[in-house]
C-alpha cells in the first residue's frame, strides 16, 4: 500500500469517527444533561389543569375578605378557559389592582405561582374597604397547556393588542421578511447536532452581513405577514384579546379612580433579577423609577435595554384609558422574570430556541431525541426548573409588588 493511500484511509477513518460521535453520541450527551422539571411543589405547578384548579379555590379566601366576589370565564376550547376573580372594595371604590398572567401561554406557570404568592402576602396589608382586586389566570390557556408562548392560532398575544387594526400597518416589519429563510425554515428537523451546527453557521452569516440589530428588530417588534412564523401578531383580535380588551374597558368605566395593572411575563432580562418593564407612557427615568419603587431594576423608555413592541397589553390599556377615562390614574406595567441572562450569547441562545420550537411545531422531526431536547430547552426558557431561580423570583415579586403598591398609595 502506498503512503498516500494509507494517509487517506486514516483520514477517512477519523472523519467517520467524528461523524458517528456527532450523530449518535452528542444527542445522547445532551439528553443526559437536560434539566428535569421538579414535581409540582408549593407555588410552582406543572400542568394547566392543576393550575386552573388551584386558581378556582381562591374564591374562599377572597370571600373572607371582600363582600362582593364574582367570577368570569371565557372558554377558548372546552376546558381551556381564561378565568378571573373580581373582588370589589367593600365601601368606597377607590383603588383597583389587576394582575394578568399567561398572555404568553407557557409563561403562565410562573404567572400562576405569582398569583398564589400575591394572595399569600398581599391580602392582609390591603385596605379592603377602599381597594378591590382582579386576578386573571391563563389569558392564553391553549399555549399554557401546550407549553407554547403562542396561542391556538400561532399568535403572540402580546403583539395582538393593536389599538386600531384599520390604521395599523401590517407590512412594517421588512427586517423579518428579509431574514425569513433563517427565522422560519420550512423543513423537518434532523438530528439535533446537525440542526444546531446549521443554526450557528446561519446566525454567524446573518450577523456578519446585517449585524445583530436587524435580527432584534425583526423579532421583537412582532410581524403580521407570516402566520406560521415566530412573533406573529395576528390579523385581528384573537378571542383572548377581545375578552381582555372588554375587561379593561369594564374596569375603566367603574368608579375606581386609581388603577394598578401588572402583566406577568418570563424570559427577557438577567436570570436572577426580575425587571419591572415600564410602559412607554412612563415619564420617570430609570434611576428615578428604581428609587420610587425601592427596586433595583426598572427599565424605562430612557434605558438602553428598553424596546418598543407593537400591540402589547399594558400599552393598549394605557391608550384606552387616555381615550375613555383620561382623568383616572392608571399605572400599567410588566414584571419580566429573566431566564436566559444578559449578553450576546444569551440572545443567540434565545433566538435558537425560539426558531427551532416553531420549526418543530410546523414541520416536526423524524428524530425523537431532537423533539425531547427542543421541548426541554423551550420550557426552561420560560419556566426554569432550578429551585434557586424560583426562590429568587418569589423574593423579587414580593419586593417589586410592595414597591409599586406603595408608589400607587395602595399599601402603607
Ligand atoms: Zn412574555
Amino acid at each position: 500500500m502506498s503512503m498516500l493511500k494509507s494517509k487517506w484511509i486514516k483520514f477517512g477513518f477519523a472523519f467517520l469517527v467524528i461523524f458517528l460521535f456527532l450523530h449518535f453520541i452528542v444527542p445522547l450527551l445532551i439528553l443526559a444533561n437536560l434539566e428535569k422539571p421538579p414535581a409540582s411543589s408549593s407555588h410552582f405547578i406543572n400542568t394547566f389543569e392543576e393550575s386552573k384548579e388551584r386558581f378556582l379555590t381562591y374564591e374562599e379566601s377572597l370571600n373572607q375578605n371582600w363582600n362582593t366576589v364574582k367570577r368570569d370565564s371565557l372558554s377558548v376550547d372546552g376546558d381551556a378557559t381564561i378565568d378571573l376573580w373580581w373582588a370589589d372594595a367593600n365601601q368606597q371604590k377607590t383603588n383597583l389592582i389587576i394582575i394578568t398572567s399567561g398572555v404568553h401561554g407557557v409563561e403562565g406557570y410562573v404567572g400562576s405561582a405569582m398569583l398564589d404568592i400575591f394572595l399569600e402576602n398581599f391580602i392582609a396589608p390591603l385596605d379592603k374597604e377602599n381597594t378591590g382586586i382582579v386576578l386573571v389566570h391563563g389569558v392564553n390557556p391553549i399555549g399554557m397547556m401546550e407549553m407554547r408562548r403562542y396561542n391556538e392560532n400561532n399568535v403572540d398575544l402580546n403583539r395582538n393588542f393593536i389599538y386600531n387594526w384599520d390604521t395599523f400597518d401590517k407590512e412594517m416589519n421588512t427586517d423579518y421578511e428579509d431574514l425569513k429563510a433563517f427565522l422560519q425554515p420550512e423543513n423537518k428537523i434532523s438530528t439535533i447536532t446537525w440542526r444546531d451546527l446549521k443554526f450557528y453557521g446561519e446566525i454567524a452569516k446573518t450577523v456578519l452581513t446585517d449585524g445583530t440589530t436587524k435580527i432584534e428588530k425583526a423579532l421583537l417588534s412582532g410581524q403580521y405577514t407570516q402566520p406560521k412564523g415566530v412573533y406573529y401578531g395576528g390579523k385581528d383580535d384573537e378571542p383572548s384579546t377581545e375578552f381582555i380588551k372588554g375587561l379593561f374597558e369594564e374596569i375603566l368605566l367603574t368608579e375606581y379612580a386609581n388603577i394598578l395593572h401588572v402583566d406577568l411575563h418570563t424570559g427577557y432580562g438577567p436570570r436572577y433579577q426580575m425587571s419591572i418593564f415600564s410602559s412607554g407612557k412612563e415619564t420617570m427615568s430609570q434611576e428615578e423609577a428604581q428609587e420610587a419603587f425601592g427596586y433595583p431594576l426598572v427599565f424605562t423608555p430612557d434605558s438602553d435595554e428598553y424596546y418598543v413592541t407593537n400591540g402589547d397589553v399594558p400599552e393598549y390599556f394605557a391608550m384606552l384609558k387616555e381615550e375613555i377615562a383620561p382623568s383616572k390614574s392608571l399605572y400599567s406595567t410588566t414584571f419580566e422574570f429573566g431566564t436566559m441572562g444578559d449578553g450576546l450569547w444569551a440572545s443567540i441562545d434565545s433566538v435558537k430556541r425560539t426558531i427551532m420550537e416553531n420549526q418543530m411545531i410546523h414541520h416536526g422531526s423524524n428524530d425523537e431525541h431532537s423533539k425531547e431536547i427542543l421541548d426541554s430547552r423551550y420550557r426552561e426558557m420560560f419556566y426554569p426548573s432550578e429551585q434557586k431561580w424560583r426562590d429568587k423570583a418569589k423574593a423579587d415579586f414580593i419586593q417589586a409588588m410592595e414597591g409599586v403598591l406603595k408608589f400607587n398609595n395602595m399599601i402603607e
